[in-house]
């Protein structure tokens, strides 16, 4: 008979995160640069001790465990408290992208039947619009303090969030909940056709923001500083909320401000270590400390992820900034962190080139996450840097089915030595995996160059591309072709003031890839349209050159 162990039992609970960081970092700071234009400082202890009264007075308006709270807000104070308000008292958190269609966001509210919904002044008149269509959202609440509450305004009964706050006296003990109740509903961005929400556990969300914290992943500890970039609607800031609590990390929070005069001011003034974001939004800081000739006095290390970091940014931060850059890959359903790159004892004697080609991979599985290619018939690939295959992963915070969705997205898989390898998640992208399990993206599956029955890489394309001085930004996409199927389009922004041609940018190629996969043509733009979650939405650009004539066709 099995033996059980004799420890205490303790759930996994997002509660526990939060009174680890108010005993034990409890005087730690919150600094928050807020809508209303000033910068807020409060601390670990003050956010819970906010959070426990805002779950009293959601408990007042008659919120009941299970129920889901949408937000529409930037990262700061009010949007932690929400976070550990709700999820700790048995309640959903629901994020929502505001950067979606109005449509949408009614949409994804309405799908989740969010009974609440918190936002920030900044959405306003976008929640003014959309109200008459929510309707399943009984309270409407405003984070902000009295001062700066609208005199007049179509919502029925607005709320004033630091009113309803200040109300209760917070003599409210966090509920001792199963560790698998739903904590939270992130909803994926729906590139194609409805997002789909995915629904984390305590337990899910807790064990996540472990992996997310260990050294050979964000490495957060409590002497950083730690300012995320990335928002608090897209994936949960990938864990940062949860990850700096259970560290006891100083948080640094931007609002809206993330343009990259804002941010590099607020990085000197408060010291930041430590941030993450995708890599559209360092391009903007980099652009704007490149151009007033700064430097950075405490920033050391950032976290790069949501779409592939450019080699040529990792080196500009690594090599003229000295910011170690951990290339990371992750998506929604992981909640979302999968693989980061950071080499192993092994490779610290490999000559700093090859070094370089490892970190600029999307990296290494962390604990709680496996993961394998596959071929079309579901059957592992070898694992020697150049079969391309289907990515699958399974782990204690992947998803097992969409929020509404019966049917599961789950794929058997057989393993390398024809045995059933069980069930996976199967992610959409295409990938490669070399000796040591460094994982790399070549394509989303739907991204892919199919050129007469070979895969050209459009993020391999794109790299070369950004590496040239003169652009800004760049994307390649797919071009119906009438001997090849499909060639290469290379679609690109220049930087301000400079200036290139198309034989310039296709010179540029010569010795950096096979000849046949230099793209048939270049095309300049102003500017390349954005998915909500800062990906280049090449399905648009697809739809743009969709009748364009190569000049080899
Ligand atoms: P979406 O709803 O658009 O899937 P996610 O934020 O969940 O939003 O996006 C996940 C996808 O983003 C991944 O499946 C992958 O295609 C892409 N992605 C994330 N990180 C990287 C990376 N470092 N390199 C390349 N692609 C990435």
């Amino acid at each position: 008979m099995a033996l059980l162990g004799q420890m205490m039992s303790m759930p996994l609970l997002i509660s526990s995160l939060i009174q680890h960081a108010a005993r034990h970092a409890g005087d730690t700071e919150i600094v928050s640069k807020r809508c209303e234009g000033d910068l807020h400082r409060s601390t670990w202890a003050e956010v819970e001790l906010r959070s426990r009264q805002l779950a009293q007075a959601l408990g007042r308006l008659g919120l009941s465990a299970g129920e889901r709270v949408g937000t529409l807000a930037w990262n700061g104070h009010r949007h932690l408290e929400i976070y550990y308000g709700t999820s700790g008292s048995g309640l959903v958190c629901h994020t929502i992208n505001p950067r979606l269609f109005p449509e949408q966001i009614a949409w994804i509210a309405n799908d989740a039947q969010d009974s609440a919904l918190c936002f920030d002044l900044t959405f306003l008149p976008l929640v003014e619009k959309i109200a008459p269509q929510l309707v399943t959202v009984r309270h409407f609440i405003l984070m902000t303090d009295r001062a700066h509450m609208p005199a007049e305004t179509s919502i029925p009964n607005l709320l004033c969030f630091d009113d309803l706050v200040a109300a209760e006296d917070g003599h409210y003990t966090w509920p001792l909940l199963d560790e698998d109740t739903a904590s939270t509903i992130c909803y994926t961005s729906g590139t194609t056709g409805h997002p789909k929400g995915a629904v984390y556990s305590h337990r899910s969300t807790v064990l996540h923001a472990f992996g997310a914290a260990l050294p050979d992943a964000m490495a957060c500890t409590r002497r950083d500083v730690i300012l995320p970039v990335v928002p608090m609607f897209h994936v949960n800031a990938w864990g940062l909320p949860y990850s700096t609590a259970l560290v006891g990390a100083k948080v640094v929070f931007p609002g809206p401000h993330l343009d990259g005069k804002s941010l590099y001011e607020l990085f000197e003034k408060e010291q930041v270590t430590f941030s993450a974001g995708v890599p559209t939004v360092w391009l903007g800081l980099i652009n704007y400390v490149s151009s007033q000739g700064l430097k950075f006095s405490t920033f050391k290390r950032t976290v790069i992820g949501g779409s592939a970091c450019p080699p040529a940014m990792l080196a500009t931060l690594m090599d003229d900034y000295g910011v170690e850059v951990v290339h990371a890959w992750g998506m929604t359903e992981l909640s979302p962190l999968g693989t980061l790159s950071r080499l192993s004892s092994k490779h610290l004697a490999l000559p700093p080139a090859e070094q370089r080609r490892l970190l600029e991979k999307q990296g290494k599985a962390i604990y709680g996450i496996d993961m394998t290619i596959i071929d079309d018939a579901r059957r592992e690939l070898p694992w020697d840097g150049r079969s391309a295959g289907n990515l699958v992963v399974r782990g204690s915070w992947v998803i097992s089915s969409y929020y509404g969705h019966e049917d599961t997205p789950l794929i058997p898989v057989a393993g390398r030595d024809g045995r059933e390898a069980g069930l996976w998640f199967p992610t959409g992208d295409v990938a490669t995996i070399d000796e040591d399990g460094f994982m790399q993206i070549t394509d989303r599956s739907k991204d892919v160059i199919k050129s007469g029955g070979e895969w050209i890489s459009s993020i391999d394309l794109e790299n070369i591309a950004m590496a040239h001085p003169a652009v800004h930004e760049a994307a390649v996409i797919a071009v119906a072709h009438p001997k090849w199927d499909e060639r290469p389009l290379l679609v690109v922004v220049t930087k301000p003031g400079a200036s290139l041609t198309r034989d310039d940018m296709l010179k540029f190629y010569e010795g950096k890839i096979a000849k046949w996969q230099v793209p048939d043509d270049v095309v300049f733009v102003n500017e390349i349209p954005h998915t909500a979650t800062g990906k280049m939405l090449k399905l648009k650009l697809r739809e743009q050159f969709r009748t364009h004539t190569l000049p080899s066709a």
